[in-house]
């Protein structure tokens, strides 16, 4: 899944005039260790006759209920042990399925006038553009890995000589030929840093994972460029030979799950900090929607299960954690939304903001759930500004 395919999801709306309405619907398989009892489907299938029974009961009818009819149909036929998402929206000619990691949280369905993007928020997050690097002293093999899909973009092979043992008896010919193994090796390394170097300046990737033999790890490392090094979240031990592709995506996606935890952890404890010091970090609901509006926020961090009610102004798209029932901003009724993560999640995903959510975190529970890190602060760089002239 593409940034652009999560944003066409985040910008679409139903046109509510004409009765239209955005169909979203998560699918999560079983463990693999009860996938047997195809309790998945059974599930998945409820889930969507509630659904067309709800929708028969409000009178929603027509286009809706054709998306429903085929969601049902796709529920009846999954296989496998991947996750799914559809969107729908057949009134506006709308219809795009996704196969997912399999940690969605839940089978569910969503029928409200935007896509329902809130687990598919959890689980892309701060995901970066991430390269995994698979090198030994003759190959490297280079992969780009986005939510679980593991795609290999290249490879470079150096064919070593004959290795040194293979010239027989003679202490000079072995000795001769090891240094120049040794040599193609050195070679080889330098040109799998050259294009990971060069790869890296033409925004192919923005972090590393190299995947590589216990024993060839120094060797690789001392080859890295600084800023590339830089990029680098983690390494694991594997056989560039051997290895299967399901291997190193289970092993990279470990590495970096573990790193975007830690980083989220460390981001959340920096915006509070941040907070007190009257810096550049915000929490409490009431302040991230104001840094929201005044386009300061950089991260947004929040505990797992957060959801508040607001009001939207559907005339100028304030959102107020007061339910008020008119805009302050500029007079308009508003519509009250059940959760404020409806509004929230596609403002980050249209700005390109990082959504971290946290399963444990004491002073962001503390903090109301909610914090953000900021970008500068708009009343501080206009004081700045008015200091100066
Ligand atoms: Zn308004």
């Amino acid at each position: 899944m593409t940034r652009d395919e999560i944003r066409e999801l985040a910008v679409f709306q139903a046109d509510e005039t004409k009765g239209a309405c955005a169909l979203s619907f998560y699918f999560q398989p079983d463990p693999p260790q009860d996938r047997s009892h195809r309790r998945e489907a059974i599930v998945a299938k409820d889930v969507v006759k509630q659904a067309l029974k709800s929708a028969a009961a409000s009178g929603k009818n027509g286009s809706l209920h054709a998306d429903l009819d085929r969601v049902l149909d796709l529920a009846t036929n999954l296989r496998g042990s991947s996750g799914r998402a559809v969107f729908a929206c057949s009134a506006q000619n709308f219809w795009k399925e996704y196969e997912l990691p399999p940690h969605l949280g839940g089978t569910h369905i969503y029928l409200q006038p935007h896509f329902q993007l809130k687990p598919l928020a959890a689980l892309l997050g701060a995901q970066p553009a991430l390269c995994v690097a698979m090198v030994d002293r003759q190959r490297a093999r280079f992969f780009d890995l986005r939510l679980d899909d593991l795609h290999e973009r290249g490879a470079i092979v150096h064919m070593l000589s004959r290795s040194a043992t293979n010239y027989g008896y003679h202490g000079y010919e072995g000795g001769h030929a090891e240094r120049r193994v040794a040599d193609e090796a050195l070679q080889h390394f330098k040109a799998v840093s050259e294009r990971l170097r060069i790869d890296f300046e033409k925004g192919i990737w923005e972090r590393l994972i190299v995947g590589c033999q216990d024993a060839n790890w120094p060797e690789v490392e001392s080859h890295l460029h600084p800023y590339v090094k830089q990029r680098l979240i983690g390494r694991f031990s594997a056989d560039v030979a051997s290895v299967s592709n399901e291997e190193i995506r289970d092993r990279a996606g470990a590495v970096l799950n573990r790193w975007i935890t830690e980083r989220g952890v460390k981001k959340a404890s920096e915006a509070l900090d941040f907070a007190k010091s009257n810096g550049r970090g915000v929490t409490g609901l009431r302040r991230v929607l104001q840094a929201l509006e005044t386009g300061e926020v950089q991260s947004i961090f929040l505990t797992e299960n957060y959801s508040a009610r607001a009001v939207e102004c559907p005339h100028c798209g304030h959102i107020d954690a007061h339910l008020v029932p008119t805009c302050v901003a500029c007079g308009h009724a508003t519509r009250e939304l059940t959760d404020v993560c409806d509004a929230i999640i596609p403002t980050a995903i249209r700005r390109d903001i990082e959504l971290f959510y946290l399963k444990e975190h004491d002073g962001l529970d503390r903090a109301g759930n909610i914090a953000a890190l900021l970008r500068f602060r708009a009343d501080q760089t206009s004081g700045q500004i008015a200091a100066a002239s």
